[in-house]
């Protein structure tokens, strides 16, 4: 669906890059189709956007690692919220200078005080279900390897509870502010404090399972239920149950289970409703005739055709499609497409009872066209 390009692609990039390569590719592209150098160019404006949108995200290890990992269809939507990305203001200068970089920084978590997630990361895992678990509902279980909390020392990272000072750098803040001066004006930085990575505290004798993390792979079983009608594709969001975060205090991430719905061996849905064909003979349409078929409601659904219909026509079966998702009991319907079935083999009785039959069958014209343009002037008037 997405046309998006990737964003190593953009700044011409390895995956690899460093902030180094990073930073000058994106000098260089920006540079290049900065708008004051290419004035009126609506193409030059578009990567221009373009190349700031991939340095936005690669330049911020948290988003980086978030786009490695998912893409562009990452779980929780676009980082730059509903309106996706929105560009941001740099002078040439600035460019040559090293003032972007804080500009870029500002734009995830939050304005003003930059207050950084200490939330552990989202995690999306695909789920199947089959087409009557769909029409159902269903509870299921899933077992995940995750990154949670140690066990051996409580997240804490430390062997012993007395192992743990608060880091002298940032006095345990976790992080330190500064003044910077970037193109005319000053702004206050605030930065992770790289004595203790913004945790605020040192461990001197680290928890020997988690190596002074406080996490660790473990498998962990979420049970979920699933509503009747979901949409393959639908992502359900627990709330708190994915990664367990990297600070001891801080909240854990949301696990994004996506639904896949297995096909059916004939339904195809349309929303709410349930499209299926149904082959039938040339007697079923000239006589009409009543056909009952199994149905995932557990009732037989009982499909009556009219006599005289036509192949290519559709019956519609009130209220036995999907459960409508968003309403308590309403239902869609089952639309029967008519296809007139060919008999692959014809007895010679058969043959026979046909020919006489066509005899039978004969409009009554005498001239076959006047048939045609009988036929001819009901369809245009269709
Ligand atoms: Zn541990
Ligand atoms: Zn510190």
């Amino acid at each position: 669906m997405s046309t998006k390009r990737d964003y190593y692609e953009v700044l011409g990039v390895d995956r690899k890059a460093t902030e180094k390569e990073l930073k000058n590719a994106f000098r260089s592209k920006a540079r290049k189709f900065h708008p004051d150098k290419n004035p009126d160019d609506p193409e030059a404006e578009k990567k221009f956007k373009e190349v700031q949108e991939a340095y936005a995200i690669l330049s911020n290890p948290d988003e980086r690692q978030n786009y490695d990992r998912f893409g562009h269809n990452r779980p929780g939507g676009s980082p730059f919220g509903a309106g996706g990305f929105q560009g941001v203001n740099i002078s040439v200068e600035d460019l040559f200078g090293g003032g972007f970089e804080s500009i870029f920084s500002s734009l995830f978590g939050g304005r003003g005080g930059r207050t950084r997630s200490t939330r552990g990361a989202d995690l999306l895992v695909s789920h199947s279900i089959t087409f009557e678990q769909a029409f159902l509902g269903t509870e299921e279980e899933i077992e995940i390897d995750i990154l949670n909390h140690c066990e051996n020392c409580s997240g804490s990272g430390s062997e012993t509870s007395d192992g743990i000072r608060e880091c002298p750098t940032c006095e345990g803040r976790g992080r330190i502010t500064r003044i910077e001066r970037i193109g005319p004006f000053h702004q206050q930085l605030t930065q992770d404090c790289r004595a203790c990575n913004g945790e605020g505290r040192i461990i001197q004798n680290p928890c020997n399972k988690c190596r002074g993390e406080g996490r660790s792979k473990q498998t962990k079983k979420v049970k979920f239920s699933v509503p009747p009608g979901i949409v393959s594709g639908t992502r359900l969001r627990m709330a708190g149950q994915g990664e367990a975060s990297k600070f001891q205090n801080g909240e854990p991430g949301n696990l994004f289970i996506e639904i896949e719905v297995e096909q059916h061996e004939w339904f195809e849905r349309d929303g709410s409703d349930l499209l299926m064909a149904l082959p039938v003979n040339y007697a079923d349409l000239v006589i009409g005739s009543n056909i009952e078929i199994p149905h995932l409601d557990g009732s037989s659904l009982k499909i009556k055709i009219p006599a005289g219909s036509s192949p290519g026509e559709t019956i519609t079966v009130v209220g036995r499609g999907m459960p409508a998702i968003r309403s308590r009991n309403g239902r869609g319907s089952v639309m029967v497409l008519l296809k007139l079935a060919m008999p692959k083999k014809v007895s010679r009785a058969t043959k026979k009872q046909l020919a006489d039959l066509r005899e039978n069958l004969d409009s009554g014209n005498s001239d076959i066209t006047q048939d045609i343009s009988d036929e001819a002037r009901n369809r245009r008037r269709s």
